[in-house]
């Protein structure tokens, strides 16, 4: 059997056509810089990851680019309670009527926020009680979108990572950066931990799958694998 030759056109759109079902919009947020990311697909049904958003001019770019885009906001997901990740849970929760969803190993931290939002200089509401907890092997479903909640911790506990494997992404927080790996020296942190979640968990993943950090650029598995000092 011969090699079926394609157009350059369609071998693109094979290349593309993974990441045609869903957008992933990045805003940097507070002092401290987080990702927070909208996940929406055609259906406009919408996650925020992380809204780290604490200044009244941040509040207005966020729920500026939910109501230009006309999204529903089904569910505020966190990937673990750090206050630079959860800074903006409140103001969402109350603006979009949207839940929100963590692991539970977090809580202890999460109910302390206030102590480490100052800390950081941030001064934020009380935080909305977690409508769900989201453990290894659930799905957050959205649209017609499902991410599958992988546990990470190390970084700190209630750490998860969300998997999309029909798009091919993964969103890790605080465990993995381009290029570098988070810290495990705050409370409940753990540094063989930390590598050893981002060797099984995430380095398993196939090479071409897209990471979202909590911070910083994208990078990719094959990426990290290959050039990732603190991986080798
Ligand atoms: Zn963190």
């Amino acid at each position: 059997m011969g090699k079926k030759h394609i157009s350059i056109s369609e071998f693109m759109n094979a290349l593309n056509q993974n990441m045609e079902n869903i957008n992933i919009r990045i805003f940097h947020f507070n002092p401290i810089q987080v990702n927070t990311l909208v996940l929406y697909d055609g259906t406009g049904e919408a996650i925020l990851v992380d809204p780290g958003n604490c200044q009244s001019y941040e509040d207005a770019q966020l729920e500026e680019f939910v109501r230009q885009h006309n999204l529903t906001v089904k569910a505020i997901v966190n990937t673990h309670p750090h206050i630079d990740h959860i800074a903006g849970n409140n103001w969402c929760h109350r603006t979009f009527d949207a839940p929100v969803w963590c692991h539970e190993a977090g809580m202890p931290i999460y109910n302390k926020s206030y102590a480490y939002a100052m800390a950081f200089g941030l001064s934020v509401d009380e935080m909305p009680q977690p409508a769900k907890y989201l453990h290894e092997g659930d799905e957050v479903r959205f649209g017609n979108q499902t991410l599958q909640v992988l546990y990470t911790p190390g970084h700190c506990d209630g750490s998860i990572s969300l998997y999309d494997a029909a798009n091919g992404y993964v969103i890790c927080g605080d465990l993995l950066f381009e290029g570098s790996v988070g810290r495990s020296d705050l409370p409940t942190g753990n540094g063989r931990l930390l590598i050893e979640m981002i060797k099984t968990k995430i380095l398993t993943l196939p090479d071409n799958t897209n990471i979202y950090p909590g911070h910083g650029g994208l990078t990719t598995v094959g990426d990290e694998k290959l050039y990732n000092p603190f991986l080798v």
